[in-house]
């Protein structure tokens, strides 16, 4: 069979690009007590509905906080017992993950493996369901703009994962097909949009919320983070 080389990479944002426990534990517990209006044993509810244990910080694989969008978790929020109205709390949460971009810790020296990538000849995007203006504090704050082709949140107008629009965007953007494209995440919603698109490789990683227990039935390869992206397209 004749397999198309790959040229471009789609990555996730959290727990791919950032280590994820470290990122968001803090922001979970603030937006949690957000929008339990100040109430921490309700506020510990809403951690625990929405996948983190209040205790541990643990997240667990594929919940809302793993992978869901501000909607996802604003209605996740309000069914746990939120009084703040979808509305309002979408917004908030918007603007808290915004700012929390500042706050973030990356998985490795993001620019220089963006830099090598991108001098390798690789188109280079990333697909997040954060919004838009949260993905590029970090892409300024990491000093990876010279070296991003592409950017997608949730609210970019591409759709939301697992659905192919992000990937059909980034091909849309580069010139490519999508058997050209790597995606790469940590959640199985990043490895169900790929296939959705038809993408050419499903990379997921175990820096993030995922185990391989949890991804390794919908990717094609299972590396322990991106630090070993390059070994494996070479
Ligand atoms: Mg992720």
């Amino acid at each position: 069979m004749l397999r198309t080389p790959i040229a471009g990479i789609l990555f996730d944002k959290d727990g791919t690009l950032l280590d994820f426990d470290e990122s968001w534990a803090p922001v979970n517990r603030k937006l949690a007590l957000l929008a339990a209006g100040g109430d921490q044993p309700l506020a510990d509810r809403m951690l625990l509905a929405c996948g983190m244990d209040p205790v541990t910080g643990h997240v667990e694989a594929d919940s809302l906080f793993a992978s869901g969008n501000t909607r996802d978790i604003s209605q996740g929020l309000i069914a746990a017992g939120s009084a703040i109205p979808m509305n309002v709390l979408m917004p908030l949460l918007d603007d808290l993950f915004a700012d929390s971009a500042a706050l973030s810790v990356p998985v490795t020296d993001l620019a220089a493996l963006f830099k090598r990538l991108h001098g390798a000849g690789y188109k280079l995007g990333i697909a997040s369901s954060d919004n838009q203006k949260a993905i590029w504090h970090i892409v300024e704050r990491f000093g990876l703009t010279a070296y991003v082709d592409y950017v997608a949140g949730y609210d970019s107008g591409h759709g939301v994962k697992p659905e192919a629009g992000m990937v059909l965007g980034f091909c849309k953007a580069t010139g490519l097909v999508p058997s050209q494209v790597a995606v790469v995440g940590d959640n199985n919603h990043d490895m169900h949009m790929g296939k959705a698109a038809g993408a050419g490789l499903r990379i997921a990683v175990l820096s993030g919320t995922g185990s391989r227990r949890t991804l390794e039935a919908t990717s094609d390869h299972c590396l322990n983070d991106i630090t070993e992206l390059e070994r494996l397209l070479a």
